[in-house]
């Protein structure tokens, strides 16, 4: 699965010229299984984070939300063991509002409704900004049918909502892309206008786990 790949992953790291111990912040998105995965890695039988010397930046509501869903069982794939787990219990996770500023450049936003703590990361620089949607859109077809769920998302109904705001977004935000998540050839010939994302705050609709973060809080998890 996606939590156990492998792969070249840190043979392409390399070949970028970046060592796992240069890397100092992984940004977390959500908690699925495809987007933990290299998170961490198998030394000797134990799950260690893959980047030593990073500090894991998780959102408070994902945290919460996957803390509680392992707890009772619910994580079928087992990823938060393996792939989550382990960064916490190395001190390495920070846990921030979904409003986190990671540094001038780069800035959480609340995209919610894929998962209760989906969040994308914007980035902007003197010239132009972009958008890593994380799981925002799954299929080319949201881009004409955004109020379209998939399966995985796990408040359909919120998810339906966030979308069109990306549609709707400002001009200056036009570079905001969640069509790159989409597969090829589809992604191609998408035409979505002037995608990006709405400073959303979390709305109704969700079964939520408790959040003991204040806005604007941010600490490292202690196992
Ligand atoms: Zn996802």
């Amino acid at each position: 699965m996606w939590n156990r790949r492998r792969g070249t992953f840190l043979e392409d790291l390399a070949a970028a010229g970046v060592t796992p111990e240069q890397v100092d912040y992984v940004v977390i998105t959500h908690m699925h299984v495809d987007h933990v995965g290299w998170n961490t890695r198998l030394v000797n039988g134990a799950w260690v984070p893959t980047f030593p010397n990073a500090r894991y930046v998780f959102p408070g509501e994902e945290w919460q939300f996957w803390k509680h869903e392992n707890e009772r069982g619910a994580d079928e794939y087992g990823c938060i063991d393996d792939s989550v787990l382990p960064i916490v219990a190395s001190g390495q996770a920070m846990l921030v509002d979904d409003t986190h500023r990671l540094d001038r450049w780069l800035a959480f936003e609340p995209s919610i409704g894929h998962t209760p703590g989906h969040v994308s990361v914007r980035l902007t620089t003197g010239a132009r900004e972009a958008v890593f949607s994380g799981d925002l859109m799954h299929r080319v077809v949201q881009v004409a049918e955004p109020q379209w769920s998939s399966r995985f998302c796990y408040d359909g109904k919120q998810a339906a909502q966030t979308r069109p705001r990306v549609r709707r977004a400002p001009r200056r935000h036009r570079h905001a892309d969640p069509r790159r998540a989409l597969p090829a050839p589809g992604r191609d010939r998408a035409r979505a206008r002037r995608p990006a994302l709405p400073s959303d705050r979390l709305g109704g609709g969700l079964e939520r786990p408790p959040r003991p973060l204040a806005t604007g809080d941010q600490r490292t998890i202690r196992p």
